[in-house]
This record gives structure tokens, sequence and C-alpha cells, in this order.
């Protein structure tokens, strides 16, 4: 709830947009949900747990940057329940004009251990629902003749890490999925594009540090630089506030013709 907000050099390119961020409750969703309520856009905060006091001061710091915004939740892995949130959205708030299918999953773990309930938990999070949230929203956006898809990938939809199965066959689907959406939607005024982060540091990342931190003895610095040194070049974490600027690029008219694009931001992590 502290992070900043990049200032817009073009003032408010958002306004009068709908935006659904899903898992916008903490980590780069909540940067991305402040980040285009700066830009005018009123906002569907979304999250797994129940609405609670943290939720409120979320939708209160949003208001106060001059938009509406309602919470909603929903546990992803329930797809069903996706089509009526997306119509309760549009009763509320309005049509969703920018859909950011932002909200993930991850577990590390032998592919050879790995729970099988935990695949099937991670494809319905990472990728089964973000092609039920495009079902849904995507024709109300043709109608109105504008609409911007935006699909939170990771480098690990470019590249393979050992131990993560689940989220990296997730995450490739969900690349393949965007570009065949874009293309076709390509001759319409609605783009689908996905944004593939490095290391940020976040609550899912942080997990994977202290995890580190324990199997392997280190403290939480010395932990933090393995984690990085292993795979991004920068040495730096990404952060949300950048994820967030490109997620708004992506949404502002200047993108119309970006289409299909699997856009890295990972500090040279996949330029290896
Ligand atoms: P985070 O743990 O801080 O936030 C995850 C969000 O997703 C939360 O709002 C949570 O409520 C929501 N969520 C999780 N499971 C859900 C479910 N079953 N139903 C509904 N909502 C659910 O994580 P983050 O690091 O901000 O990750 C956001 C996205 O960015 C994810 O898709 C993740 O895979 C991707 N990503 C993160 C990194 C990174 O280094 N942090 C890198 C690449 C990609």
């Amino acid at each position: 709830m502290t992070t900043a907000v990049l200032p817009s050099s073009a003032g408010r390119p958002h306004a009068g947009r709908v935006a659904w961020v899903t898992g916008s409750t903490s980590g780069i969703g909540w940067a991305i949900a402040r980040q285009l309520a700066s830009e005018g856009a009123a906002i569907a905060l979304h999250g797994r747990e129940a609405a609670s006091a943290r939720t409120e001061a979320q939708l209160a710091e949003l208001h106060a940057l001059g938009v509406a915004a309602r919470y909603y939740a929903l546990d992803l892995a329930e797809g069903e329940a996706i089509a009526p949130l997306a119509a309760r959205i549009e009763a509320e708030l309005g049509a969703v004009d920018i859909l950011v299918n932002n909200a993930g999953m991850q577990h590390v773990e032998s592919v050879l251990q790995f729970p099988p309930a935990k695949w099937e938990a991670m494809l319905a999070v990472n990728l089964s629902a973000p092609f039920r949230t495009i079902q849904a929203c995507t024709p109300a956006m043709l109608e109105r003749g504008w609409g911007r898809i935006i699909n939170m990938a990771s480098v690990s939809g470019l590249v393979g890490v050992a131990r993560k199965p689940a989220y990296v066959a997730s995450k490739h689907g969900l690349l393949g999925l965007t570009k065949s959406v874009a293309l076709e939607l390509a001759t319409t005024p609605v783009t689908c594009n996905a944004i593939c982060p490095g290391w940020v540091l976040t609550p899912l990342v942080q997990a994977q540090i202290d995890a580190l931190a324990s199997r392997e003895g280190l403290d939480p610095t010395a932990a933090r630089a393995k984690l990085l040194g292993a795979k991004q070049p920068s040495q730096a974490f990404v952060t949300v506030e950048q994820v967030a600027s490109l997620a708004s690029y992506l949404a502002s008219d200047h993108a119309a013709q970006v289409r299909g694009a699997q856009w890295n931001m990972d500090g040279g992590f996949t330029a290896a």
C-alpha cells in the first residue's frame, strides 16, 4: 500500500475506462491498479481473499485518486464463477475496457514429487482463468469498439526453469493464448499482449527467497543475492512500478498496434 505511483506525462490517459485487474490485492497487480487509477481508470480490484480492512484501505486509496473502485473476491480456480463475476463488474462499474490477467500462483517442487492437485490448480488459475475472463469480457469490448487485454506471463513463459513444471507450463500456455487471441482480434480495436517479468520482489518471490534461505542456511540478504545471481544478469529486482508503467503503456492508445507481444522486463534474464 506504500508503492509509489509513476507520474504520467500525458495527464489521465485512461479516464473513462474500466479496468479489471485480477489478483490486485498485492504485488504487481496492486501496483497496476494504482497506476491505472492514477491515470483515470475505474478499478475492479480483485483477490482470492474476502473483503477486509486491508481491501477497504486499498479502495480508499483508489477513491482518493478520483476514480470509482470496488472490490471483488473470487478464487479463480472456480472457473464457472468467472463469467458471472464479469457480469457483476459490468453491472456495478461498467463494461471492462482493460482486462489485466495478473493473478497467479507458484509452487516449486521436482516434477517427480509435484502434487497432481497443485498442477491442476495452477493451470486453472494461471491459464484457464485468463481464457475465461477473455471469453467473458471481449464481446463488450468489440461492441464498444475498444479494448485491451494484458496477460501477466513471466520469463518462465519464454524459457524453462527446473522444479517449476506447472508454473512454466502455465506461463508458456498463457503466451500461446495471448498470440492466438491477438491474431483472432488483429483487425479489431481490441489488442492482446503479454508481459514477461523476471524476478520482481513481491510476496510470491519472497516465499521463494525464504525457502532458499532455510534450505541453504542463508541470511535474507545472501538468499536474495543468490536468487538474482543465478538468473538475472542486472543483479537487481524489477520493480512493481516498472511493470505497472508497461501495463499502462499497453493499455494506452499509443499501443494500438502492439499485438501478440511477449514483452520481457527481466534485467537481461532471457538475453543470455
Ligand atoms: P503476489 O503473490 O504478490 O500476488 C498474487 C495475486 O494473485 C494476489 O492478489 C492473490 O490474491 C491473487 N491470487 C493468487 N491465487 C489466486 C486465486 N486462486 N484466485 C484469485 N486470485 C488469486 O504475486 P506477484 O508476484 O505480484 O504476481 C503477480 C503475477 O505476476 C503472477 O501471475 C505471477 O506469476 C507474475 N509474475 C511474477 C513475478 C515475480 O517475480 N514476482 C515474475 C514473473 C511473473
